[in-house]
């Protein structure tokens, strides 16, 4: 038996894997520790033609009562190596950690990245951002697996990334590391502590939840204070809440259900449209 079926495990409870600790059992998981393991998984996922999932730290995922009849590929590629003011880092390791890191060391373009739940791999395919800063601003290159088993390295250049958009959404396999170029900056520490301390004060961080459920329609309207308006904040439909924190974190506020937060999706939306004629996008990613 390989190393990858020895440790295929079978019926985890994803609520466990997700920040919104929702969703019954995958089929099959595997932790992928190494480039190795990844290229294993693919491997079999090609022998088998099971339908796959990689996951982060499912920061920014709502999985489904049911589960999941298929592979979800948990990335666990952690590493970090500085050198100067670039940084090459595993696509499994704490993107918050990065963000605390480089800003201790003075190197500015990460600093927003302190307090966000995910993986660096999760934040490259979500172009996460916050404070006005973005993932792929000081993105340099990334690693890339192809399903069919191609490693490739592809510069920032070649992609293009808008608000919580990255090509990677559109393209079938998993990012293994990333390299990103920062800048010099002493007040970056600085910086970093002040955008964590807003983030406590305004985001019910030590809840269940995705973080923000619906993407901003614009540059200039933000989709919590759209649902804030149209008086939304504190509603629920079984266990599920609007927060009374922040509208746009959708919160399990004990033993919520894929339903309830689905039929909350539905409920704010279309109140938003009833009273502005504003459809609001998911940015969560519903699996
Ligand atoms: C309290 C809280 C605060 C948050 N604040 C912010 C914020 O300020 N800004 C912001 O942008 N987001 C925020 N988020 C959302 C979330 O943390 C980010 O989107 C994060 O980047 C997701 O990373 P993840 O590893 O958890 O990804 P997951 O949720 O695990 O996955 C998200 C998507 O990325 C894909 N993916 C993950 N890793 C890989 C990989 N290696 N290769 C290919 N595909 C991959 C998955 O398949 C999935 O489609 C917040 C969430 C919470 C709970």
């Amino acid at each position: 038996m390989s190393s990858f079926e020895t440790r295929l495990q079978s019926g985890k409870r994803l609520g466990d894997y997700s920040t919104f600790g929702i969703g019954g059992p995958a089929r099959y998981f595997f932790e992928a520790r190494s480039f190795r393991d990844l290229e294993d998984a693919f491997a079999w996922v090609r022998s088998t033609s099971v339908p796959y999932f990689i996951l982060g730290k499912g920061s920014n995922c709502l999985f489904d009562d049911l589960g999941f009849d298929g592979l979800v590929i948990r990335n666990k590629i952690d590493f970090c190596e500085m050198e100067d003011q670039r940084v090459h880092v595993g696509a499994g390791a704490s993107f918050s950690l990065l963000g605390k890191h480089t800003a201790r060391r003075g190197l500015s373009g990460l600093e927003f990245a302190c307090g966000i739940p995910g993986t660096v791999g999760g934040a490259i395919f979500m172009n996460a951002g916050a404070n006005g800063q973005e993932t792929s601003t000081c993105l340099h290159d990334v690693l890339f697996l192809s399903e069919s088993g191609d490693q490739r390295k592809i510069f920032k250049e070649e992609l293009s990334f808008a608000y919580r958009t990255s090509p990677f959404q559109k393209l079938r396999g998993a990012l293994l590391s990333a390299c990103f170029f920062l800048h010099r900056a002493p007040e970056a520490h600085g910086t970093q502590k002040l955008i964590l301390k807003k983030r406590i004060e305004t985001q019910p961080y030590q809840e269940k939840s995705a973080g923000c459920m619906f993407r901003n329609p614009s540059r200039d309207l933000s989709a919590g204070a759209l649902i804030d308006r149209c008086g939304l904040k504190g509603v629920k439909v079984g266990n599920a809440q609007v927060s009374e924190l922040h509208a746009n974190f959708l919160i399990n506020s004990g033993r919520a259900t894929s339903a309830d937060v689905k039929a909350l999706i539905e409920l704010v939306r279309t109140r938003v449209y009833e009273k502005t004629q504003i459809f609001l996008d998911l940015e969560v990613r519903i699996l």
